[in-house]
Protein backbone atom coordinates (compact mmCIF):
# COMPACT_ATOMS: atom_id res chain seq x y z
CA UNK A 1 0.00 0.00 0.00
CA UNK A 2 0.76 3.45 -0.99
CA UNK A 3 1.62 6.00 1.91
CA UNK A 4 2.17 10.12 2.34
CA UNK A 5 3.67 11.04 5.53
CA UNK A 6 4.29 14.88 5.70
CA UNK A 7 5.98 16.32 9.47
CA UNK A 8 9.14 14.18 10.19
CA UNK A 9 9.81 15.47 13.09
CA UNK A 10 10.83 13.86 16.45
CA UNK A 11 7.32 11.77 16.11
CA UNK A 12 6.93 11.66 12.22
CA UNK A 13 10.29 10.78 11.90
CA UNK A 14 10.42 7.54 13.69
CA UNK A 15 6.63 6.79 12.93
CA UNK A 16 7.48 6.85 9.23
CA UNK A 17 10.34 4.82 9.57
CA UNK A 18 8.22 2.43 11.45
CA UNK A 19 6.09 2.24 7.96
CA UNK A 20 8.79 1.94 5.73
CA UNK A 21 9.90 -1.43 7.95
CA UNK A 22 6.70 -2.64 7.74
CA UNK A 23 7.14 -2.81 4.00
CA UNK A 24 4.73 0.29 3.29
CA UNK A 25 5.54 2.27 -0.20
CA UNK A 26 6.23 5.77 1.52
CA UNK A 27 6.17 8.90 -0.25
CA UNK A 28 7.22 12.23 2.38
CA UNK A 29 7.35 15.62 2.66
CA UNK A 30 8.50 18.07 5.45
CA UNK A 31 10.08 21.94 5.50
CA UNK A 32 13.44 20.64 6.72
CA UNK A 33 15.28 19.01 4.12
CA UNK A 34 17.50 16.74 6.80
CA UNK A 35 14.45 15.34 7.78
CA UNK A 36 13.05 14.13 4.37
CA UNK A 37 16.70 13.14 3.50
CA UNK A 38 16.90 10.86 6.58
CA UNK A 39 13.60 9.05 5.43
CA UNK A 40 15.22 8.75 1.55
CA UNK A 41 18.32 7.01 3.23
CA UNK A 42 15.55 4.15 4.68
CA UNK A 43 14.49 3.77 1.56
CA UNK A 44 10.82 6.54 1.04
CA UNK A 45 10.38 9.07 -1.82
CA UNK A 46 10.26 12.54 -1.19
CA UNK A 47 7.84 14.94 -2.93
CA UNK A 48 8.16 18.94 -2.86
CA UNK A 49 5.08 20.10 -1.52
CA UNK A 50 1.82 18.67 0.33
CA UNK A 51 0.40 19.21 -3.43
CA UNK A 52 2.71 17.27 -4.86
CA UNK A 53 2.43 14.80 -1.96
CA UNK A 54 -1.21 14.70 -2.64
CA UNK A 55 -0.85 14.41 -6.13
CA UNK A 56 1.43 11.44 -5.39
CA UNK A 57 -0.48 7.83 -6.50
CA UNK A 58 -1.21 7.10 -2.31
CA UNK A 59 -4.30 5.63 -0.64
CA UNK A 60 -3.38 7.13 2.90
CA UNK A 61 -2.13 10.34 3.82
CA UNK A 62 -0.68 10.91 7.12
CA UNK A 63 0.51 13.99 8.85
CA UNK A 64 2.25 14.48 12.44
CA UNK A 65 2.35 18.59 12.81
CA UNK A 66 3.36 20.83 15.59
CA UNK A 67 -0.25 22.73 16.38
CA UNK A 68 -3.47 23.44 14.90
CA UNK A 69 -2.34 26.45 12.36
CA UNK A 70 0.14 23.81 11.01
CA UNK A 71 -2.42 21.53 10.12
CA UNK A 72 -4.97 23.58 9.35
CA UNK A 73 -2.23 25.57 6.59
CA UNK A 74 -1.46 22.10 5.30
CA UNK A 75 -4.86 20.98 4.80
CA UNK A 76 -6.68 24.01 3.86
CA UNK A 77 -3.82 26.20 2.40
CA UNK A 78 -4.05 27.05 -1.41
CA UNK A 79 -1.10 24.67 -2.17
CA UNK A 80 -2.20 21.92 0.53
CA UNK A 81 -4.20 18.48 0.94
CA UNK A 82 -7.64 19.24 0.22
CA UNK A 83 -6.98 21.79 -2.87
CA UNK A 84 -4.90 18.39 -4.60
CA UNK A 85 -5.41 15.46 -3.15
CA UNK A 86 -8.34 12.59 -4.96
CA UNK A 87 -11.91 12.01 -3.77
CA UNK A 88 -11.56 9.14 -1.50
CA UNK A 89 -7.78 9.27 -0.28
CA UNK A 90 -8.10 8.16 3.56
CA UNK A 91 -6.39 11.57 5.54
CA UNK A 92 -5.28 10.90 9.30
CA UNK A 93 -3.89 13.70 11.53
CA UNK A 94 -2.08 12.30 14.90
CA UNK A 95 -0.97 15.78 15.38
CA UNK A 96 -2.09 16.78 19.03
CA UNK A 97 -4.50 19.84 18.57
CA UNK A 98 -7.96 21.05 19.74
CA UNK A 99 -11.11 18.76 19.51
CA UNK A 100 -12.79 21.91 17.09
CA UNK A 101 -10.84 22.45 14.84
CA UNK A 102 -9.76 18.62 14.23
CA UNK A 103 -13.67 18.69 13.64
CA UNK A 104 -13.57 21.34 11.38
CA UNK A 105 -10.70 19.96 9.29
CA UNK A 106 -12.43 17.02 9.06
CA UNK A 107 -15.64 18.50 8.10
CA UNK A 108 -13.89 20.50 5.15
CA UNK A 109 -12.30 16.90 3.93
CA UNK A 110 -15.41 15.42 3.86
CA UNK A 111 -17.24 18.16 2.26
CA UNK A 112 -13.94 17.42 -0.70
CA UNK A 113 -14.94 13.62 -0.54
CA UNK A 114 -11.93 12.72 1.59
CA UNK A 115 -12.91 10.43 4.73
CA UNK A 116 -10.73 11.85 7.47
CA UNK A 117 -9.73 10.73 11.19
CA UNK A 118 -7.89 12.56 13.84
CA UNK A 119 -5.42 9.76 15.57
CA UNK A 120 -3.55 11.61 18.37
CA UNK A 121 -1.21 9.27 20.07
CA UNK A 122 0.24 8.94 23.42
CA UNK A 123 3.97 7.14 24.00
CA UNK A 124 6.30 9.81 23.24
CA UNK A 125 9.21 9.48 21.25
CA UNK A 126 9.90 6.36 22.77
CA UNK A 127 6.96 4.68 21.60
CA UNK A 128 7.02 5.87 18.22
CA UNK A 129 10.64 4.90 18.10
CA UNK A 130 9.47 0.94 19.28
CA UNK A 131 6.59 1.35 17.47
CA UNK A 132 4.41 1.08 20.78
CA UNK A 133 2.13 4.16 20.65
CA UNK A 134 -1.43 4.15 21.56
CA UNK A 135 -3.59 5.72 19.11
CA UNK A 136 -7.02 7.36 19.93
CA UNK A 137 -8.91 7.72 16.90
CA UNK A 138 -11.97 9.75 15.97
CA UNK A 139 -14.18 9.00 12.64
CA UNK A 140 -15.99 6.80 11.35
CA UNK A 141 -16.19 3.24 11.70
CA UNK A 142 -15.39 1.91 8.15
CA UNK A 143 -12.27 4.25 8.02
CA UNK A 144 -10.78 2.91 11.32
CA UNK A 145 -10.85 -0.21 9.89
CA UNK A 146 -9.28 0.46 6.85
CA UNK A 147 -6.77 2.80 8.68
CA UNK A 148 -5.50 -0.19 11.13
CA UNK A 149 -3.39 -1.90 9.65
CA UNK A 150 -1.14 1.04 8.53
CA UNK A 151 -1.38 2.35 12.45
CA UNK A 152 -0.85 -1.19 14.03
CA UNK A 153 3.15 -0.82 11.80
CA UNK A 154 3.38 2.00 14.22
CA UNK A 155 1.35 1.81 17.59
CA UNK A 156 0.40 -1.38 19.87
CA UNK A 157 -2.99 0.09 21.14
CA UNK A 158 -5.61 1.49 18.47
CA UNK A 159 -8.69 2.36 19.73
CA UNK A 160 -12.44 3.63 18.40
CA UNK A 161 -13.34 6.92 20.31
CA UNK A 162 -16.31 7.29 18.13
CA UNK A 163 -16.66 10.74 16.18
CA UNK A 164 -14.47 12.99 14.55
CA UNK A 165 -12.59 14.56 17.37
CA UNK A 166 -13.25 12.44 19.44
CA UNK A 167 -9.67 11.15 19.21
CA UNK A 168 -8.67 14.68 20.32
CA UNK A 169 -10.90 14.75 23.33
CA UNK A 170 -9.31 11.72 24.48
CA UNK A 171 -6.10 13.00 23.99
CA UNK A 172 -6.87 16.40 26.13
CA UNK A 173 -8.69 14.95 28.87
CA UNK A 174 -5.72 12.62 29.56
CA UNK A 175 -2.89 14.69 29.61
CA UNK A 176 -5.33 17.40 31.04
CA UNK A 177 -5.58 14.49 33.95
CA UNK A 178 -1.46 13.39 33.98
CA UNK A 179 -0.63 17.66 34.55
CA UNK A 180 -2.76 17.93 37.07
CA UNK A 181 -1.61 14.45 38.81
CA UNK A 182 1.75 15.21 38.96
CA UNK A 183 1.62 17.73 40.52
CA UNK A 184 -0.37 16.64 43.24
CA UNK A 185 2.25 13.60 43.57
CA UNK A 186 5.12 16.07 43.97
CA UNK A 187 3.22 18.23 46.31
CA UNK A 188 2.33 15.17 48.61
CA UNK A 189 5.93 14.07 48.15
CA UNK A 190 7.33 17.00 49.26
CA UNK A 191 5.16 17.28 52.16
CA UNK A 192 6.19 13.86 53.13
CA UNK A 193 10.34 14.29 52.81
CA UNK A 194 9.80 17.96 54.02
CA UNK A 195 8.33 16.64 57.40
CA UNK A 196 11.51 13.76 58.21
CA UNK A 197 10.54 11.03 55.96
CA UNK A 198 12.39 9.54 53.10
CA UNK A 199 11.35 9.74 49.70
CA UNK A 200 12.08 6.21 48.42
CA UNK A 201 9.82 5.08 51.19
CA UNK A 202 7.05 6.99 50.99
CA UNK A 203 7.53 6.29 47.30
CA UNK A 204 6.77 2.62 48.11
CA UNK A 205 3.56 3.37 50.75
CA UNK A 206 2.14 5.63 48.09
CA UNK A 207 2.32 2.86 45.45
CA UNK A 208 0.89 -0.17 47.54
CA UNK A 209 -1.76 2.77 48.69
CA UNK A 210 -5.03 4.44 47.21
CA UNK A 211 -2.75 7.56 46.34
CA UNK A 212 -1.28 5.60 43.49
CA UNK A 213 -1.25 6.72 39.86
CA UNK A 214 0.96 6.80 36.77
CA UNK A 215 2.73 9.41 37.75
CA UNK A 216 3.94 8.35 41.54
CA UNK A 217 4.83 5.05 40.09
CA UNK A 218 6.60 5.58 36.70
CA UNK A 219 7.64 9.19 36.67
CA UNK A 220 7.55 9.88 40.64
CA UNK A 221 8.77 13.79 40.69
CA UNK A 222 11.82 13.18 43.08
CA UNK A 223 12.33 8.64 42.69
CA UNK A 224 11.49 8.51 38.82
CA UNK A 225 14.15 7.90 36.24
CA UNK A 226 13.70 11.87 34.97
CA UNK A 227 14.74 12.70 38.92
CA UNK A 228 17.56 10.44 38.43
CA UNK A 229 18.92 11.67 35.27
CA UNK A 230 17.96 16.04 36.51
CA UNK A 231 14.99 16.10 34.71
CA UNK A 232 17.05 16.16 30.84
CA UNK A 233 15.05 14.25 28.40
CA UNK A 234 11.57 12.47 29.07
CA UNK A 235 7.84 14.47 28.19
CA UNK A 236 8.90 17.95 28.33
CA UNK A 237 7.18 20.95 30.68
CA UNK A 238 6.57 22.97 27.45
CA UNK A 239 4.72 19.99 25.78
CA UNK A 240 2.29 19.22 28.57
CA UNK A 241 1.65 23.27 28.99
CA UNK A 242 0.32 22.40 25.24
CA UNK A 243 -1.98 20.55 25.87
CA UNK A 244 -3.31 22.19 29.05
CA UNK A 245 -3.61 25.16 26.95
CA UNK A 246 -5.63 22.78 24.62
CA UNK A 247 -7.92 20.90 27.42
CA UNK A 248 -8.85 24.76 28.60
CA UNK A 249 -9.48 26.16 25.04
CA UNK A 250 -11.70 23.11 24.70
CA UNK A 251 -13.43 23.18 28.15
CA UNK A 252 -14.11 27.25 27.32
CA UNK A 253 -15.60 26.61 24.16
CA UNK A 254 -18.18 24.37 25.66
CA UNK A 255 -18.31 26.18 28.92
CA UNK A 256 -16.98 23.53 31.10
CA UNK A 257 -15.42 24.14 34.72
CA UNK A 258 -11.56 23.23 34.60
CA UNK A 259 -10.26 24.70 37.86
CA UNK A 260 -7.86 22.05 38.24
CA UNK A 261 -6.77 22.07 34.85
CA UNK A 262 -6.62 25.87 34.78
CA UNK A 263 -4.37 26.07 37.66
CA UNK A 264 -2.27 23.10 36.88
CA UNK A 265 -1.76 25.00 33.05
CA UNK A 266 -0.87 27.97 35.30
CA UNK A 267 2.08 26.50 37.43
CA UNK A 268 3.84 24.79 34.27
CA UNK A 269 3.18 28.09 32.69
CA UNK A 270 5.01 30.13 35.94
CA UNK A 271 8.08 26.94 35.62
CA UNK A 272 8.47 27.36 31.93
CA UNK A 273 8.62 31.37 32.67
CA UNK A 274 11.43 30.84 34.81
CA UNK A 275 13.00 28.74 31.97
CA UNK A 276 12.35 25.20 32.68
CA UNK A 277 10.40 24.76 29.55
CA UNK A 278 12.66 21.73 28.17
CA UNK A 279 12.57 20.14 31.60
CA UNK A 280 10.45 16.65 32.12
CA UNK A 281 7.12 17.55 33.47
CA UNK A 282 7.77 16.16 36.70
CA UNK A 283 10.67 18.89 37.22
CA UNK A 284 7.53 20.96 38.58
CA UNK A 285 8.20 19.65 42.07
CA UNK A 286 10.78 22.18 42.23
CA UNK A 287 8.48 24.64 42.54
CA UNK A 288 7.69 23.02 45.84
CA UNK A 289 11.55 23.24 46.81
CA UNK A 290 13.78 25.56 48.53
CA UNK A 291 15.77 27.33 46.10
P1 LIG B 1 8.44 18.31 16.04
O1 LIG B 1 8.46 19.80 16.16
O2 LIG B 1 9.64 17.52 16.41
O3 LIG B 1 8.06 17.90 14.51
C1 LIG B 1 7.15 18.58 13.71
C2 LIG B 1 7.63 18.48 12.26
O4 LIG B 1 6.65 19.13 11.44
C3 LIG B 1 8.95 19.21 12.01
O5 LIG B 1 9.85 18.32 11.34
C4 LIG B 1 8.57 20.39 11.13
O6 LIG B 1 9.58 20.76 10.19
C5 LIG B 1 7.34 19.85 10.43
N1 LIG B 1 6.46 20.89 9.91
C6 LIG B 1 5.98 21.99 10.54
N2 LIG B 1 5.18 22.69 9.72
C7 LIG B 1 5.15 22.02 8.54
C8 LIG B 1 4.50 22.24 7.30
N3 LIG B 1 3.72 23.30 7.10
N4 LIG B 1 4.69 21.34 6.31
C9 LIG B 1 5.48 20.25 6.51
N5 LIG B 1 6.13 19.99 7.66
C10 LIG B 1 5.97 20.88 8.66
O7 LIG B 1 7.17 17.84 16.88
P2 LIG B 1 6.90 16.36 17.48
O8 LIG B 1 7.50 16.25 18.83
O9 LIG B 1 7.21 15.36 16.44
O10 LIG B 1 5.32 16.44 17.74
C11 LIG B 1 4.38 16.35 16.67
C12 LIG B 1 2.99 16.31 17.27
O11 LIG B 1 2.88 15.18 18.14
C13 LIG B 1 2.63 17.53 18.11
O12 LIG B 1 1.29 17.88 17.86
C14 LIG B 1 2.84 17.06 19.54
O13 LIG B 1 2.03 17.74 20.47
C15 LIG B 1 2.44 15.60 19.42
N6 LIG B 1 3.03 14.71 20.42
C16 LIG B 1 4.35 14.83 20.74
C17 LIG B 1 4.90 13.95 21.69
C18 LIG B 1 6.37 14.05 22.07
O14 LIG B 1 6.75 13.44 23.07
N7 LIG B 1 7.20 14.73 21.30
C19 LIG B 1 4.10 12.98 22.29
C20 LIG B 1 2.77 12.85 21.91
C21 LIG B 1 2.25 13.74 20.96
Amino acid sequence: MRIGFIGLGNMGGPMAANLLKAGYDLTVFDLSSSAVQSLVGQGARSAASPAELARADVEIILTMLPAAQHVKQVYLGDDGLLANVQPGVLLIDSSTIDPHSARDVAAAARAHGNPMLDAPVSGGTAGAAAGTLTFMVGGEQADFERARPALAAMGKNIVHCGAAGNGQVAKVANNMLLGISMIGVAEAMSLGVKLGMDAEVLAGIINTSSGRCWSSEVNNPLTGAPAARGYSGGFGTDLMLKDLGLASEAARQVRQPVLLGALAQQLYQSFSAQGNGQLDFSAIVRLYQEQ
